[in-house]
């Protein structure tokens, strides 16, 4: 018998006294609630590994003693009703590609896999598209590209789209529209309180404020829908990849800097930053996108061109594609669970060149130094502000708008005793980014962050009361905590 009560008590951030339930009787009372179609095992049962979604490589993943993966929206329903009245922990995934360290917290509870809600459905005419909770961000590009369409989707193709909208969402087409979450027109939720509730501008409009930057910490979205919008371009992009020795690091950054305030809607600025001694050490791979004529685009990239990189592929590619061809299509990496990924993150408020530079040679210094830090890599994400300028800052919880870097630290550990040293040096530039980020504190986007951070970083201090307010109404019981909580770490109910 595998029991939870124990582990269950033992946690930090759930506020519930524990019913002495085992596994199997979990198991029992799901099957006996759930609609046909619907499947529960336990976590020790091989059709766990065969028949659920499982989660991209982190080194604190939640801790499964059932799983279920429910059919109808009533069956999620159900699944919520029966945790919260027996106080076992669990947590909704969609793509699994969640990665902060906070889901380390949920231990020995129930997997809510929304692995059926995987629908995307585009009404052209409508100029809308509805998906499930667990729809892939490659299934939405498809249906999206077919009918003739554009919507912004992340850089990564396996990722939940609804997963990420509750967080925001960003990426290459955040330049023309903002966040995913920006174009969310309503969404229908399995609250903490168990109800099946619609949120829109028009129903629960408290609750569809924040669910479109901290959605996780409210609810599942089982069903969203969105605006879309007719294809820029043709639906066709120029895709550049260019690869620069480190030694012309200040170049790139004073060209990136260069674009900040004046960047068109239509280009994204992807860079990289690695070491690899076949390239003679520190390196950077640019990606430029563009959603537009072809020679405008090469106008535009033509200064990076100038630098003579070391290698240059320039194409174009439909925007369905945009994500798995971008940067060399390295980015598919990220569809396959392998190494142990040690990720941090700070957004960047201005391109400080001098800093910059010295935060190259420093990674060029200690990577050469030790060759365990070599699969660091500083991702760089600059997009357009076009986007999130035209939504009003009020109008979600998302609250990084005035972001002009969103950069993250990844690093790559091959086994578990090289995480701490990466986990080291990930902070060390961290902090080192923070510090030329022209804020004083840290602010990072959520779904970009570890997990080590204060909410005030992931949600804002300005923003955290209200949404503190809104856990009192939908999830009084704090059943949503383990993914970069608003109630912060000691959190038990909103008011408490
Ligand atoms: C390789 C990689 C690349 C990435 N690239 C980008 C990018 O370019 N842009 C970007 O914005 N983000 C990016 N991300 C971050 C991504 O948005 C988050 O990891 C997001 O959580 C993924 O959603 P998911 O459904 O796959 O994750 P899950 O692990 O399934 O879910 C993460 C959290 O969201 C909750 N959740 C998931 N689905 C729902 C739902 N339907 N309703 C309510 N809550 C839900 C879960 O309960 C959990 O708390 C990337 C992540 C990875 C690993």
């Amino acid at each position: 018998m595998v029991s939870i009560l124990s582990l269950v008590l033992g946690l930090a951030c759930l506020c519930h006294v524990s019913l002495a339930l085992s596994g199997e009787q979990v198991v029992q009372d799901l099957q006996r609630r759930l609609s046909p179609g619907s499947k529960v095992v336990l976590a020790s049962d091989a059709a766990f590994a065969k028949d659920f979604t499982p989660r991209f490589s982190i080194t604190t993943p939640p801790v499964f003693v059932v799983a279920a993966k429910p059919r109808l929206v009533t069956d999620v329903q159900q699944i919520v009703r029966y945790a919260s009245r027996n106080h076992v922990p669990f947590l909704a995934t969609g793509g699994g590609h969640g990665y902060s360290s906070t889901l380390g917290r949920l231990r020995h509870g129930i997997l809510l896999d929304l692995g059926h809600f995987d629908a995307v459905e585009v009404d052209a005419a409508a100029n809308t598209m509805t998906v499930g909770g667990a729809a892939r961000s490659v299934n939405v590009s498809s249906a999206v590209q077919a009918a003739g369409k554009e919507i912004p989707v992340g850089q990564c193709i396996c990722i939940g789209y609804a997963g990420a909208t509750m967080g925001g969402g960003i990426g290459p087409y955040s330049g023309l529209y903002g966040t995913q979450s920006d174009s969310l027109l309503s969404a229908e939720m399995v609250t903490g309180t168990g109800d099946i509730v619609t949120v829109s501008e028009a129903e629960h409009p408290d609750l569809f404020y924040a669910v479109k930057g901290a959605g996780f910490n409210y609810g599942i979205a089982t069903s969203l829908t969105y605006a879309v919008y007719p294809a820029t371009n043709g639906g066709r992009a120029v895709n550049a990849d260019m690869i620069f020795p480190g030694h012309l690091n200040g170049s790139v950054w004073r060209l990136a800097a260069s674009f900040v305030g004046r960047q068109p809607k239509e280009l994204s600025i992807t860079l990289a930053v690695g070491y690899d001694p076949k390239l003679g050490g520190l390196f950077l791979i640019g990606n430029f996108i563009y959603a537009g004529p072809r020679a405008q685009g090469l106008d535009l990239i033509q200064p990076f061109l100038d630098l003579k990189p070391l290698n240059v592929s320039i194409s174009t590619v439909e925007w369905k594609d945009v994500p798995a061809k971008a940067v060399y299509g390295h980015t598919l990496a990220g569809c396959t669970p392998g190494a142990h990924y040690v990720p941090f993150a700070a957004n960047l408020y201005r391109v400080d060149v001098p800093s910059l530079v010295s935060l190259a040679n420093y990674m060029d210094e200690a990577m050469s130094a030790d060759p365990a830090l070599r699969s660091t890599i500083i991702a760089w994400a600059q997009y357009a502000p076009h986007g999130f300028q035209r939504h009003a800052d009020a109008s979600s919880a998302f609250p990084h708008r005035d972001a002009v870097v969103f950069a993250q630290i990844d690093g790559f550990a091959e086994q578990a005793a090289q995480v701490p040293a990466l986990a080291r040096f990930g902070r060390d530039l961290r902090r080192r980014l923070q510090r030329a980020s022209g804020r004083d504190a840290l602010a990072v986007y959520a779904h970009f962050a570890h997990g080590d951070e204060a909410p005030e970083a992931w949600y804002s201090a300005s923003r955290l009361a209200r949404l503190r307010a809104l856990k009192a109404v939908y999830d009084p019981e704090n059943l949503f905590s383990y993914y970069n909580p608003v109630l912060g770490r000691s959190g038990c109910r909103a008011g408490a």
